[in-house]
């Protein structure tokens, strides 16, 4: 395995810094917390500028007009988009991998329109009584002719704001268990199709988080995703390249913690030295050391088995991304607004909440902590020592 980034990749690295360094870390306390409410304007600038340092649709296949590069691509300007507190328009939601086997109408209709930035899309797999255990969802989808209906309740969809349809999850064979689960794409406006209500949460970074219902919701058959009954595999697999991309945004806000820390250790004068001379501050620097390098270290490897044997292979890995990972970050944030005293809980100068925030909520997300340490369980069980 060889460790060094090739120039390639240090050069995307270096794109991606500049463009967050000069377009981003000094403007972003201009702009809206949530995405969805950042203007046209902003959104066609920050977009205009990622097309010009060539930072657009880096995992999009290239016969799809994209840049073909792999997951470690992908982490590495992730790592430095997550420097901002704010989110960067266009970064997380990349088309999933089965929406290139659609057939050509279903491409036109919905994976085109993501891939020129125009539009993206949310989903809905939790409901208010399954979450963790997927299988155990209760939204149905009966076939009636040339089309399904739907019925049932969704929670937590994110992003809704800034996406025309939505993927939704729902039992087409309830004696199937997992494999009588399957994918819709649901435009947002069918009838029937609507919020119940916003649940507001920790950060509102991303979106705000709904419950919605879904009542006699009619979709063409041709708008099942895959196949029937494959939904709980394509979910899986969509839920391995979140986790990895989650290695990333943790990398990137403890790295700007780290930073921010080690400037103000070295600059503060306390009992007439530097703050950064007593043994304390160094240790909680030095803790933070060793949770950066296991959060790059653990990313880089999840990326570099998905370069070489896809996602799948990644599985457990991927999982381990997840659930060490946030952890790491969540403590590298926390030390770091330690170190810096009051300041460190001023939200609108320093991004420590910001970082808490969204971290402590992808705790929960794409699979939980306990989730994956299930995962990783099994695998450990299952191995021979
Ligand atoms: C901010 C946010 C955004 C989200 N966005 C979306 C979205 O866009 N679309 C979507 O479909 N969903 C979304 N989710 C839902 C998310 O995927 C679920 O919250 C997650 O899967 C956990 O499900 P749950 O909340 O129902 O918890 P539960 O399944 O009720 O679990 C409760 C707790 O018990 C733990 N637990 C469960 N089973 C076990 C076990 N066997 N052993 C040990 N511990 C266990 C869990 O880890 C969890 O901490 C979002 C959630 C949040 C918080």
């Amino acid at each position: 395995m060889d460790l060094e980034l090739t120039e390639d990749q240090l050069d995307l690295q270096r794109r991606a810094r500049e463009f967050v360094d000069t377009d981003v870390l000094p403007h972003y306390r201009s702009w809206p917390v949530t995405v969805a409410e950042y203007s046209p304007e902003l959104v066609a600038t920050l977009k205009e500028r990622q097309k010009d340092l060539g930072l657009t649709n880096l995992i999009v296949p290239k016969e799809y007009g994209g840049q073909g590069l792999g997951a470690m691509e992908d982490a590495l300007v992730l790592a430095e988009f997550s420097r901002s507190p704010r989110r960067i328009p266009g970064t997380i939601f990349a088309p999933w991998p089965v929406m290139y086997d659609a057939a050509d109408p279903i491409k036109e209709k919905y994976l085109y329109p993501v891939l020129e930035g125009k539009t993206g899309w949310s989903m809905c797999f939790t409901e208010p009584g399954a979450g963790s255990d997927l299988a155990g969802i209760k939204t149905t989808a009966v076939r009636k002719g040339d089309h399904w209906v739907i019925n049932g309740r969704k929670m937590w969809r994110t992003g809704h704001q800034g996406a025309s349809y939505t993927a939704v999850a729902a039992v087409t064979d309830a004696s199937k268990g997992a494999r009588g689960i399957s994918i819709f794409l649901v435009d947002n406006d069918t009838p029937g199709f609507e919020k119940a209500r916003d649940i507001p949460v920790l950060s509102r970074t991303w979106g705000i988080e709904e419950e919605v219902a879904l009542d006699n919701v009619v979709v063409p058959a041709e708008n099942l995703l895959g196949e029937e009954g494959g939904g709980f595999q394509i979910a899986q697999h969509q839920f391995n390249r979140f986790r990895l991309r989650l290695g990333g945004l943790a990398l990137g806000m403890s790295e700007r913690s780290q930073q921010l820390a080690v400037d103000y250790a070295r600059s503060r004068e306390v009992f007439g030295g530097k703050l950064g001379d007593n043994q304390a501050i160094q240790w909680m620097l030095t803790d933070n050391h060793y949770d950066i390098e296991s959060i790059r270290w653990n990313t880089y490897y999840a990326a570099w088995m998905v370069d070489r044997g896809g996602y799948s292979a990644a599985r457990v890995q991927a999982s381990m991304v997840k659930a060490y990972c946030i952890d790491a970050g969540l403590r590298v944030v926390d030390r770091s607004m330690q170190v810096l005293g009051g300041r460190g809980l001023a939200i609108e100068d320093y991004p420590f909440g910001d970082f808490y925030a969204q971290l402590r909520m992808c705790k929960q997300m794409e699979g939980s902590t306990e989730i994956m340490k299930i995962v990783m369980a099994r695998d450990i069980l299952g191995k021979k020592f």
